[in-house]
């Protein structure tokens, strides 16, 4: 796009003011206008009231270059969106023959009456751009008027994201001759600040492709977005953006575009026929759970076992009570026994032991927080403690994503001590 555009999203519903339900359109909305390069400045939200919504439109125009609109486009007579703003922007209402045709359908495949209602979801502002609604019923539109760009979508989140991605992104693209391309470079190990410090200079000099850090759920992320006449052209621009970021950050990259540590993890132990075991204590089974989310996990992960007690590391495992009674659960060697009787007992090629405190309470040895992590290989053990906060939650995830990141270093030949 030639220009930075900004959004306001619009959520239109009284159930959304009430806390009936979560205004999850507008979050859905944000993360496909951000892939458009799409600054969005404002989500407001206003009941099922004309006079209300009328104001809540009257200050969107002034403020925004683009106004999307979610909910109140079916038959009922709560349904004013299109009514308000089409008045709101001095445009009359116009049947359209298309959106009544698919309702008539629609209540033919259903084998259900159509109430004369329903038809008042085909009268649309005129000259719009209709979205037809092949998820449901109420079509959406599009028009542009006094300097706007409206758009309005229904309410139903089924609906409202598949029309937005599939009419109203393909709508927004065709207003502009650039197009806009991100990657997300994903980073575990170095924190949002220490990114931004490393990379400060290089993102302020930056204007496009731009560079921006995203905190993650105990990790962080950088995106890089790329403004060009044609997508080849913008993946030129970025390249050596992401050959530089690479060679600031190094080893705590551990993919472009991947969806989470697990998957890179799993594709990395997929592609070398590579098998894994898990003995979990604190994590309690969060590392299984994790790696079996994935479709295919079968091929990579033979099992894991959730060693809660001291009886069960002996009983399930086969390690010697003398030992964790001597050491502590908690302990380098409990963990040590952990990675290598599971990896034994499975025949995987790794094996996992995760041994820590996870809070609130504390074992009077160790703080909360402070969690052994082994992998065992053909090669031997490694073990290291890690000191991962002071929240259960926290140390758990954090304790999961540690023990993958392990895996990940062990099978791409990086320091295992970042
Ligand atoms: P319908 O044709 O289903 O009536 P509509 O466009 O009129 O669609 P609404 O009547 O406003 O939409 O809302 C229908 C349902 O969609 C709500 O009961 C709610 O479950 C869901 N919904 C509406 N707005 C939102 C929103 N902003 N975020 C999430 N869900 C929403
Ligand atoms: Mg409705």
């Amino acid at each position: 796009m030639n220009k930075v555009y900004t959004a306001e999203i619009l959520g239109v519903g009284t159930e959304l003011l009430l806390g009936n339900i979560v205004n999850t359109d507008a979050r859905d909305i944000s993360v496909m206008l951000s892939e458009l390069g799409i600054n969005v400045y404002w989500h407001s939200v206003v009941g099922d009231n004309p006079e209300r919504l009328t104001e809540s439109v009257e200050i969107a125009k002034k403020r925004a270059d683009i106004i999307i609109t979610t909910g109140g486009l079916g038959p009922t007579c709560d349904d004013l969106t299109k009514v308000v703003l089409a008045r709101a922007f001095g445009l009359g209402l116009e049947f359209n023959e298309e959106a009544a045709e698919r309702m008539r359908q629609h209540f033919a495949v259903l084998n259900k009456p159509m109430t004369e209602n329903n038809l008042q979801q085909a009268y649309l502002p005129e000259g719009c751009t209709v979205f037809q609604n092949l998820w449901g019923t109420a079509p959406g539109c599009a028009f542009r008027a006094e300097g706007c760009i409206v758009l309005m979508l229904p309410g139903p989140p089924r609906e409202c994201n598949a029309m937005f991605r599939h009419c109203a992104m393909p709508y927004l693209r065709s207003l502009s001759d650039e197009t806009i391309v991100s990657h997300n470079i994903r980073i575990f190990g170095m924190g949002e600040s220490s990114v931004e410090f490393k990379l400060r200079d290089m993102m302020n000099e930056m204007s496009n492709p731009t560079l921006a850090p995203y905190a993650k759920e105990g990790e962080c992320m950088l995106r890089v977005t790329a403004k060009a006449h044609n997508e080849a052209e913008a993946e030129r621009m970025m390249e050596p953006v992401i050959e530089k970021v690479r060679g600031v950050l190094g080893s705590v990259i551990y993919g472009i575009d991947s969806e989470s540590l697990e998957e890179t993890v799993f594709g990395l132990m997929r592609d070398r026929g590579v098998t894994l075991a898990v003995a979990e204590s604190c994590t309690g089974g969060f590392m299984a759970k994790r790696i079996t989310d994935m479709a295919g996990a079968s091929k990579v992960f033979l099992g894991g076992a959730t060693v809660y007690s001291d009886a069960s590391k002996a009983s399930l495992l086969g390690i010697d009570r003398a030992l964790i009674a001597e050491k502590g659960a908690v302990s380098e060697e409990v963990a040590r026994e952990m990675a290598t009787k599971v990896r034994e007992k499975l025949g995987a090629d790794i094996g996992i032991g995760i041994t820590g405190v996870a809070g609130p309470d504390t074992d009077g040895r160790h703080e909360v927080g402070e969690v052994y992590i082994a992998l065992a290989d053909k090669d031997g053990v490694y073990c290291r403690l890690f000191t991962l906060g002071k929240t259960r939650e926290r140390v758990r995830l954090a304790a999961a994503n540690n023990a993958f990141d392990l895996i990940r270093r062990r099978l791409t030949g990086l320091p295992m001590d970042n």
